[in-house]
């Protein structure tokens, strides 16, 4: 149940959620701008909501006012939260957009509709078998590692190509977009830039970047996915350390 116990939503509750649903409608505003500022299409880009550490009672809001994509960062939250909304919602789609450990690659095949994350064989491996085991398809997207930070994961630039070639080759899977997330004390500019180039170049089609602070610069730069949290649901109270970058 929600954080303020019980099934009766209280009236704290209520001002939270209606607040939520505004920022939802306010975020989906600032995107239809920014596409309309860079000639593209409003439905060139697609906003996945990022739910990680909000409990199925603060996401309720927003699935009842009609958005389904949602972002979770691990597996093991997103396995307690989702199943039962998905009974309640059948259009949800969900997006793995944190770390992914190969022992975890079946529950996250069975849980998330895309995984943003792939970034080494190993993991490319997992999936690819879990995929065929459970005979179910999620989307793929590979994280690269635009600021070779050291420890931040993601594919470095110069082994996105390689990477490509084994997961499309011996591997047969297929590979939707890529995913970057800049390091915190740079520009976002150049990494949103690069991740783009490099996805033109090997042929991939989408690019998930841009969070709350800078989705309308991704949007200029391609983005057409962006990842929003804090922007819609508030701040995230220290319940976790990014836990991306670990
Ligand atoms: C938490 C998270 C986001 C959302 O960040 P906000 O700044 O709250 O919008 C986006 N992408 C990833 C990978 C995240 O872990």
């Amino acid at each position: 149940m929600g954080r303020f116990g019980g099934g009766r939503v209280s009236e704290r509750e209520l001002d939270f959620n209606t607040s939520r649903q505004n920022r939802l409608f306010a975020v989906q505003k600032q995107i239809a701008r920014a596409c309309r500022d860079s000639g593209r299409p409003v439905d060139d880009v697609e906003l996945i909501c990022v739910s990680k550490t909000f409990d199925a009672n603060e996401i309720r809001p927003l699935l009842s006012c009609g958005h389904r994509l949602f972002g979770e960062n691990r597996v093991q939250e997103a396995q307690e939260k989702w199943p039962s909304l998905r009974e309640e919602f059948s259009d949800i789609k969900l997006h793995l957009i944190g770390p992914l450990q190969s022992n975890k690659a079946a529950e996250a095949v069975a849980v998330f509709d895309v995984i943003e994350t792939l970034d080494r064989p190993k993991i490319a491996e997992a999936i690819a078998r879990e995929m065929r085991a459970q005979n179910r398809s999620v989307q793929l997207f590979i994280q690269v590692n635009t600021g070779a930070e050291p420890q931040k994961a993601g594919v470095a630039p110069e082994e996105l190509s390689e990477f490509l070639r084994y997961c499309r080759g011996p591997l047969g899977l297929s590979i939707q977009g890529l995913m970057c997330i800049p390091p915190v004390d740079e520009q976002a500019s150049p990494h949103f830039a690069l991740l783009r180039r490099l996805a033109m170049e090997n042929g991939v089609s989408c690019l998930s970047m841009g969070m709350s602070g800078d989705f309308e610069l991704a949007i200029q730069l391609g983005a057409t996915h962006v990842r929003v949290g804090s922007a819609i649901f508030g701040r995230r109270n220290g319940k976790e350390a990014m836990p991306t970058e670990i």
